[in-house]
């Protein structure tokens, strides 16, 4: 099921420039292009339309998805905003319930007032979804494995029953990469990556991407990243570029990593669950390694309390306590108040982001110093547990 000549695709030249050999494309700060017939236009005119370094990525993005095209934006969030943009008032759409904060934030606040409804579903109970399918569903919106339990969504089902209905399918596959999971290939219609994570991870730019395989449906998308405007500027495309080029080595050493600190993570008494598809236990492991080739880097767990929570975050060295994930260095982040923040508690807490859960999303630091580092860190909130409950 492992591709390997998708890390091959990552390197190889999209872009081999003639005059000079040069193996990176330029970056072309061009936001305007000379025609030189008056009747016939070249392939460039103006950098909202085509920039030929953002092209080479696109190239490069489809190449990898499997799709025919791929198109680049200014952040994950302005993809997933214009593919929204395909639908029309009076359509209904069903998103996975524990989806992204800012698509949680962006379904509920924005596309409302396009008249636009809404379902949030849990997209592993297949009766709830067609329960949740209405005449005008156009839209099922899937995120696997999903953010911060890391659930997992059956793509194939998802996709069988979307065609029964004859509505899309989108799927983040942010946390995964093509490297580790191919949705095209199993049928969704639209992937959706936030390129500020894995595919770039080195925590310097925000950008997204759609790709897709239907050229139809392509052609309908550059239409909407024309118009909408919001587009991937030629430099931050150049550093996804060089970003992408890694991915196959940096992706592969940081879910090994991932691997053994969740294992790490099982074993202490203070950690009451751990989220990790790798597991062999983790809800829908056998799924995902169905539609799957890796488990990717992030992993959750869960500590007694909020004050544990703190005291632990407080006490570590090697990660950076921050939101985002997906880069050389270790990130932990602490969901209820980063991704979350956007959610109510109601929905934040029925979802299972409890305020003892963090997320990890490892990084390229030795295995060893990170182990040791939660390790001493989990002591010192266990000691919160003694003076709490004495
Ligand atoms: C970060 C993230 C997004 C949003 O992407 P931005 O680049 O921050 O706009 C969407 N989905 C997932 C799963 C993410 O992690």
């Amino acid at each position: 099921m492992y591709k390997q000549q998708t890390e091959t695709t990552c390197i190889r030249g999209t872009h081999r420039e003639q005059r000079t050999g040069a193996v990176n494309v330029p970056i072309y700060l061009s936001s305007t292009f000379h025609q030189e017939s008056f009747d016939d236009f070249g392939p460039f005119d103006y950098s909202r339309s085509g920039n030929p370094t953002r092209e080479a990525l696109e190239q490069k993005a489809a190449e990898l998805e499997g799709g025919t095209r791929a198109l680049a934006f200014s952040s994950g969030m302005a993809a997933i905003s214009s593919a929204f943009m395909l639908l029309s008032a009076g359509d209904h759409v069903i998103v996975t319930e524990d989806v992204y904060g800012g698509t949680y934030r962006f379904v509920s606040e924005i596309l409302p007032k396009f008249q636009i409804s809404y379902s949030f579903v849990d997209l592993t109970d297949l009766t709830a979804v067609r329960e949740a399918i209405r005449p005008n569903t156009k839209v099922i919106y899937l995120e696997t494995p999903s953010n911060p339990c890391l659930k997992v969504t059956d793509i194939r089902a998802i996709v069988q029953l979307a065609r029964q209905h004859d509505c899309l399918t989108f799927l983040d596959n942010t946390f995964l990469t093509p490297l580790y999971q191919q949705p095209l290939s199993l049928g969704v219609d639209v992937v959706i990556h936030s390129a500020t994570k894995f595919l770039s991870g080195h925590s310097d730019i925000i950008a997204g991407l759609t790709i897709t395989k239907d050229e139809e449906l392509g052609s309908r998308l550059a239409f909407i990243q024309n118009t909408f405007g919001a587009i991937l500027g030629a430099q931050d495309s150049y550093l996804l570029l060089q970003g992408i080029k890694t991915l196959g080595a940096r992706l592969h050493q940081a879910s090994n990593t991932a691997e053994r600190v969740a294992g790490f993570l099982l074993e202490q008494p203070l950690v009451e669950t751990v989220y990790y598809p790798g597991l062999p236990n983790h809800q829908g492991h056998d799924i995902h390694t169905g539609q799957a080739c890796g488990d990717g880097a992030v992993l959750s767990f869960v500590l007694p309390s909020r004050e544990h929570a703190k005291v632990f975050v407080e006490q570590l060295q090697v990660p950076i306590f921050a939101v985002s994930l997906g880069a050389v260095e270790s990130i932990l982040s602490y969901p209820a108040s980063m991704s979350h923040a956007a959610m109510p508690e109601a929905e934040r807490k029925k979802r299972g982001i409890t305020d003892g859960l963090l997320r990890l999303s490892v990084g390229l630091e030795h295995a060893e110093d990170l182990l040791e580092d939660l390790q001493q860190a989990l002591a010192a909130a266990a000691q919160v547990t003694e003076t709490i409950k004495p």
